[in-house]
């Protein structure tokens, strides 16, 4: 059999480790699963230190932020990668400075979603995410340039929310008392009209799945992590902007 060339999947992870180690067990199921046999998927990864980045979040230093995700994607393009694929949607607030530092595509996580929500046949999403991807534009907008209608939690959800995602999750901690809270804020975004509920942080799919909600769920990991395996496989059309 000719054997497929597969394009170099470069991950920027670490942010946090427990989702970056579900995209890389994703991407390389998705591989193994397309292309049979012993196949593994052709990646390259850098995983940063998520403290310093929690740092420069927490202080709203963002020029910080691109600056140190910047160096790491031409770390990874000198590594041979064809495709940045940031494992984390918060840190998307910095894609035009990672997107200007290296000649290679990034392949946009809220692009990836809005497609999936899109052939869904929805027009009015909830998201949850850290309160960076919940309050800011950078991801909302882009996913509503698709024409998709975005509603996120009121504050006090937002506040239970963030704070599960930087006490518990990306420490690896799930807990039961977590998930019926997040269960209750999604039950309230679907009480104002959501249809679905997009998943907008990547360890919310550690804690929640299609089992605890009765509307679809964009999960983003997933998401990216099968769109990424369509672009190392050639099929663009499904992957790429
Ligand atoms: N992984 C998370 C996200 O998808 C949050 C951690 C981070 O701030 O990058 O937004």
């Amino acid at each position: 059999m000719g054997e497929q060339r597969q394009r170099r999947i470069g991950l920027l992870g670490g942010m946090s480790w427990q989702s970056s180690a579900l995209y890389y067990s994703l991407i390389n199921e998705g591989v193994a699963e397309r292309l049979g046999g012993v196949h593994s998927a052709d990646l390259v990864m850098v995983s940063v230190d998520f403290a310093e980045v929690e740092q420069v979040q927490a202080a709203g230093d963002w020029h910080r932020a691109g600056e140190l995700l910047a160096r790491e994607a031409r770390a990874l393009e000198a590594a041979g990668a064809e495709l940045i694929v940031l494992c984390t949607n918060t840190m998307h607030i910095v894609a035009p400075a990672i997107e200007a530092a290296v000649s290679i595509p990034l392949l946009h996580l809220a692009d990836v979603t809005a497609r999936a929500i899109g052939v869904a046949g929805l027009v009015r999403v909830g998201l949850l995410g850290t309160r960076f991807t919940m309050q800011k534009a950078f991801y909302r907008e882009r996913v509503e340039s698709h024409g998709i209608e975005v509603l996120v939690p009121d504050f006090d959800d937002q506040a239970v929310v963030h704070r599960v995602i930087y006490e518990e999750l990306v420490r690896g901690i799930v807990s039961e008392q977590s998930r019926a809270q997040y269960r209750q804020i999604i039950d309230r975004l679907v009480e104002r009209g959501a249809q679905g509920v997009v998943l907008g942080c990547t360890e919310i799919e550690l804690l929640i799945d299609e089992h605890h909600v009765e509307v679809p769920l964009f999960a983003t990991t997933r998401l990216h992590a099968h769109a990424a395996v369509d672009w190392a496989l050639g099929d663009s059309s499904r992957a790429a902007r």
